[in-house]
C-alpha cells in the first residue's frame, strides 16, 4: 500500500471535481485531513483557505475527474473464483443456478482467498464501498480486512418454517453476531422463493433489533413477477390464509408479486435495499418508493443469466432511488460498477428515456445512490458525496476533460479503465502526480 504524504493535510485536485450533492466544480479540489474532507471547492479557493489557516498541506493532482468513491451496491466477493460460471450464457435464472450449484456444491473452494481477491479487484476499479453478501464464514471479514467501506450481509437461505422454529432462528442470530460491525453488518434473506414465510417475517426483526441493515434479491427471477389472470391479486386476505411460502401462495392461485409478498412480511423499508428489480410492475416500483427502499441495478449480470433488462427508464422517470451493483463474477464479467453504468445508459435510451440528466443521475446512482441504499450517506461516517466532514473516499478517472456535460457523458458512456482509489484519505490504488 503506498504511504500517504507526511503532510497532515492533502489537497486532491483535478480538472473536474463532482461532489454529487453540489454542482460539478471545474479546476476543483478536495482538502483532506485525518481521513475526512475539510474543504471542497475550486482549487484556487481551497489553496487560499489552507494558506490562511497556515496548514501544512501537500497537493496531489489528477488530469481528469474526481468523484466520490464508487459504490458497488450488490456483490458477492467470495464468488470471485467462480468466473468460469460467469463466462457462460444462460437461458434464465434456473439454468444459471444449475451451473452455479454444480461448482458451489462440489466444494473445495477457498472462499476467504477469493473474497480478498475480490476486494483487490474493487480497489483496482476505484470502488471504495461495497454491499457484500457473504454465504460462507471464511469470507465474512473481506471488507474489513481490505479496509473498504460498506456492509457485509450474512446470507440466509433454504429454511423451511419447521426447521426455522427448530433452531434456525437461533443459529442465524449467532451467525449475525460473528459478522464484523466494521465497516457494517446486516442480513441478506436470499430471496422470496428460497425462504419460507416465517424466516422472512423474523429476519427483519432480528437485524433491526441488532441495528444492522437488510438486503434481498428481488425481482430477479421471472417467477417473481405479478401473475395476471390468477386469483384476484388484490385480494387483501392472502396474508391470513396461512400460506407457508411464496411458492405455496402461487400454488394456491394468488397472483401477488414477490415484492407484494415480502412487503406484507415487513421486509421492505428504508433500512433495506433490493438487488436487481427486473421483474417489477409499476405497482411494485411504487411500493419500493413508498417504503424508501432503493434498488441496486445489475444489468450485466441480468444479461449473462438471460433475464430481461431492468426497467431503468421507468425507475428514473418515476424517481425511484437507484444504485448500481455488479453482482459477483459468477454472473458478471467484472466488479467495476462503471461498466454497469454504461450498460444502464444504453438500456435507458433503448427504453425511451430522453432526459438530459441521464449521465449525472447514473453517476449519482453509482456513488451517492449506493451509499443511500445502505444508509451510509448520512451521519458522522457519511460516504457517497464530497462534502465537508464526510469520510474522504474518492475515485479518480484519468481522462481528458472538456465542458462539464461532455465530461460526465464520457465518464458514463466509456469510463477509462485506469482508476485511482482514495480510501479514508489514503491512495490505495493508481497514482496521482505530486505537485510542488
Ligand atoms: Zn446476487
Amino acid at each position: 500500500m503506498p504511504e500517504p504524504t507526511a503532510h497532515p493535510t492533502v489537497v486532491y485536485s483535478a480538472d473536474l471535481v463532482v461532489p454529487m450533492t453540489a454542482p460539478p466544480i471545474a479546476d476543483g479540489a478536495v482538502a483532506v485531513r485525518g481521513g475526512r474532507i475539510v474543504h471542497v471547492g475550486t482549487r484556487a479557493w481551497v489553496l487560499d483557505l489552507l494558506r490562511e489557516e497556515r496548514a501544512d498541506a501537500a497537493e496531489r493532482h489528477l488530469d481528469g475527474v474526481l468523484t466520490p468513491g464508487l459504490v458497488n451496491a450488490h456483490t458477492h466477493l467470495q464468488y470471485t473464483s467462480m468466473a468460469a460460471v460467469g463466462a457462460g450464457r444462460y437461458a434464465g435464472f434456473d439454468d444459471w443456478a444449475t451451473a452455479f450449484s454444480a461448482v458451489y456444491d462440489r466444494g473445495g473452494l477457498d472462499w476467504g482467498g477469493a473474497a480478498a481477491e475480490g476486494a483487490r479487484a474493487l480497489l483496482a476499479a476505484g470502488v471504495t464501498v461495497a454491499a457484500d453478501i457473504v454465504t460462507d464464514e471464511a469470507a465474512v471479514s473481506a471488507l474489513a480486512d481490505a479496509g473498504l467501506h460498506g456492509i457485509a450481509y450474512w446470507e440466509v437461505m433454504n429454511w423451511s418454517n419447521a426447521a426455522w422454529r427448530r433452531g434456525g432462528r437461533d443459529r442465524v442470530i449467532a451467525e449475525l453476531e460473528r459478522v464484523p460491525t466494521t465497516p457494517g453488518s446486516g442480513l441478506s434473506p436470499h430471496a422470496p422463493y428460497s425462504l419460507d414465510a416465517e424466516p422472512l417475517l423474523d429476519i427483519p426483526d432480528i437485524v433491526r433489533a441488532h441495528g444492522g441493515r437488510l438486503h434481498i434479491h428481488l425481482g430477479e427471477s421471472h417467477f417473481e413477477g405479478a401473475r395476471a389472470g390468477a386469483t384476484d391479486r388484490h385480494a387483501p386476505d392472502w396474508h391470513f390464509a396461512g400460506v407457508e411460502s411464496f411458492r405455496a401462495l402461487r400454488e394456491s392461485g394468488y397472483g401477488a408479486s414477490a415484492t407484494e409478498f415480502v412487503d406484507r412480511l415487513g421486509v421492505l423499508g428504508p433500512d433495506c435495499h433490493v438487488a436487481h428489480g427486473v421483474y417489477m410492475t409499476a405497482e411494485d416500483r411504487a411500493l419500493l418508493r413508498a417504503r424508501g427502499t432503493s434498488v441496486a441495478l445489475c444489468p450485466r449480470s441480468n444479461e449473462v443469466i438471460g433475464l430481461e433488462a431492468p426497467p431503468v427508464a421507468a425507475y428514473l422517470t418515476e424517481g425511484s432511488p437507484i444504485a448500481v451493483g455488479t453482482d459477483s463474477l459468477s454472473s458478471s464479467p467484472s466488479l467495476d460498477p462503471m461498466a454497469d453504468v454504461a450498460a444502464l445508459a444504453r438500456i435507458a435510451r433503448e427504453q425511451g428515456y430522453a432526459g438530459r440528466d441521464l449521465h449525472e443521475r447514473l453517476l449519482s446512482a453509482a456513488t451517492f445512490g449506493g451509499a443511500r441504499a445502505m444508509g451510509i450517506d448520512i451521519g458522522p461516517d457519511r460516504l457517497g458525496h464530497l462534502a465537508v466532514g464526510a469520510i474522504a473516499d474518492l475515485t479518480g478517472f484519468p481522462m481528458p476533460v472538456g465542458p462539464v456535460a461532455d465530461a460526465l457523458a464520457d465518464l458514463v458512456e466509456s469510463a477509462p479503465e485506469q482508476r485511482v482509489a482514495v480510501v479514508s484519505g489514503e491512495v490505495r490504488s493508481g497514482t496521482l502526480e505530486e505537485v510542488g
